[in-house]
C-alpha cells in the first residue's frame, strides 16, 4: 500500500469527516471501510443545527431533494406534549444512505484515497502511516488494538429502524416517551418518515412497541414501509484516553452518547475538526482535551434523559412541569445545541 500521512480505519460519518477535514490541512489521507458506498445504519437521521454547520463547512452539500429541514423538537408522554423551535436555524432529517453518499463526494473532491470493501485487520499488509484513526464504529477493534478499550458500557440500549412511506404529519422531530422505550420520528422527505424505537430489551421490535402510543400507531397504520427494520446497539460510553502513539480514535469508537440525545453524528462532526487541527500542530493531547470538552454537554443531556426514561415518578411531574412552563423546555434545548467549545 502507498504510504499516505493519515490512514483513517472506518468510512462512515466520523472517518469520512475526519479525512475531509484533515485534507484540509493539506495532508494525505487514505481511508478504508469493509463496506460499499452507501453505507446503510440504523439510526435516527436527523442532523441537529450546529452539526449542519460543520458539513456546510466541511463542503458537505446537501440540496433540498435529500432531506427534509424541520424546526424544532417535540416531546410526547405522560399525557402531555411539550415542543419548542430550534434557537439556531433549523435541523435536517435524511436517510443514512444519502448522507453517506454525500460525503463521499465530497471526501473525493477533496482528494482523499478510499478503498471500499476493504477490511482491516491486525494480520493485514503493513501500513505506512504517520497517524492512524480509528472511526469503526461503536464496537470498534482498533480501540482494542491501540489498548485503549475501557469496560463494556453498563446501560446498553437497542435500537431499531423503518422508514415509512407516508407524508410528515408536524415539521418537528418527535420523541415519544413510554414505559423503558422511545419512539422518534424524524421527518426526512417530502413522503417519508423515519421512525427509531430505542429500548433496553433487545427483543422489542417497533411493532410490539407501538402499542404503546396509539397517536403514533393511528398515524403510521397503513402506511407503507420502505426499508426493512435495523438494528444497533447505544450507550453512553466514556474512554479515560482517546488516542496512544500514533493512534487516535473517533467517533462512536472514541465513545458514545445514547441516540436519544440525536448527537451522534454531529459529535464526530465536531471531533474531525478538533482531530485535523491536533494533527496539523502534531500533538494529539490537544485532541484528548477537545474530545472530553465536545463530549461533556451531549454526556449531560442523556444522561438527564436516560434518567426519565428509567423513572416514571420523575418524568411525570418533569413532563406537567414543562407543559406548563414551555421556558423550561426551550431552555433545555437551547442547553442541549449551544455551540461546542473547542478550545
Ligand atoms: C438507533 C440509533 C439512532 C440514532 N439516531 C441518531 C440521530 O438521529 N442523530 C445523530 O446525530 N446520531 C444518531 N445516532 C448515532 C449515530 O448513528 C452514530 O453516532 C454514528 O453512526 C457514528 O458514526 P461512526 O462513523 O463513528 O460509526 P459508524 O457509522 O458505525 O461507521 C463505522 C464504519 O467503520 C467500518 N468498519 C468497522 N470495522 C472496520 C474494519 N475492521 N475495517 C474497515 N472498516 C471497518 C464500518 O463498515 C462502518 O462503515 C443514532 C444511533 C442509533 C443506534
Amino acid at each position: 500500500m502507498q504510504p499516505t500521512d493519515i490512514f483513517i480505519i472506518g468510512g462512515g460519518p466520523a472517518g469520512l469527516a475526519a479525512a475531509i477535514a484533515a485534507r484540509r490541512k493539506g495532508f494525505d489521507v487514505t481511508l478504508a471501510d469493509g463496506a460499499r458506498p452507501p453505507i446503510d445504519k440504523a439510526c435516527g437521521e436527523g442532523l441537529m443545527p450546529d452539526g449542519l454547520a460543520v458539513l456546510r463547512s466541511l463542503g458537505v452539500a446537501l440540496d433540498a431533494a435529500d432531506a427534509q429541514p424541520f424546526g424544532g423538537i417535540r416531546f410526547v408522554g405522560c399525557g402531555v406534549s411539550v415542543e419548542s423551535a430550534f434557537p439556531n436555524g433549523y435541523a435536517l432529517g435524511v436517510r443514512r444512505t444519502v448522507l453517506h453518499s454525500r460525503m463521499v463526494e465530497a471526501a473525493a473532491a477533496a482528494g482523499v484515497r478510499m478503498l471500499w470493501g476493504t477490511p482491516v485487520s491486525m494480520a493485514d499488509q503493513t501500513i505506512r502511516a504517520r497517524w492512524i484513526v480509528g472511526a469503526d464504529g461503536f464496537h470498534s477493534r482498533v480501540r482494542r488494538w491501540a489498548g485503549l478499550a475501557a469496560k463494556p458500557p453498563v446501560d446498553q440500549r437497542f435500537g431499531f429502524r423503518i422508514h415509512y412511506r407516508v407524508a410528515p404529519w408536524s415539521d418537528y422531530m418527535e420523541l415519544h416517551w413510554g414505559a423503558g422505550c422511545q419512539i422518534y420520528v424524524t421527518p426526512i422527505g417530502a413522503q417519508e418518515v423515519c421512525a427509531a424505537l430505542i429500548s433496553r430489551d433487545r427483543r422489542l421490535r417497533l411493532d410490539e412497541a407501538l402499542a404503546q402510543f396509539p397517536q403514533l400507531a393511528a398515524r403510521l397504520a397503513g402506511a407503507p414501509r420502505a426499508t426493512t427494520e435495523r438494528g444497533a446497539v447505544t450507550a453512553n460510553r466514556s474512554l479515560p484516553r482517546v488516542y496512544r502513539g500514533n493512534v487516535a480514535l473517533i467517533g462512536d469508537a472514541s465513545g458514545s452518547v445514547d441516540a436519544i440525545t440525536g448527537e451522534g453524528l454531529c459529535l464526530s462532526f465536531h471531533q474531525a475538526i478538533a482531530l485535523a487541527d491536533s494533527l496539523a500542530s502534531g500533538d494529539l493531547a490537544r485532541y484528548q482535551a477537545a474530545h472530553r470538552r465536545l463530549a461533556r454537554r451531549p454526556t449531560l443531556m442523556s444522561r438527564l434523559m436516560l434518567t426519565m426514561d428509567r423513572r416514571t415518578w420523575l418524568r411525570t411531574p418533569a413532563f406537567r412541569a414543562m407543559a406548563f412552563e414551555p421556558r423550561i423546555f426551550q431552555g433545555l434545548l437551547s442547553f442541549h445545541l449551544c455551540a461546542p467549545n473547542y478550545s
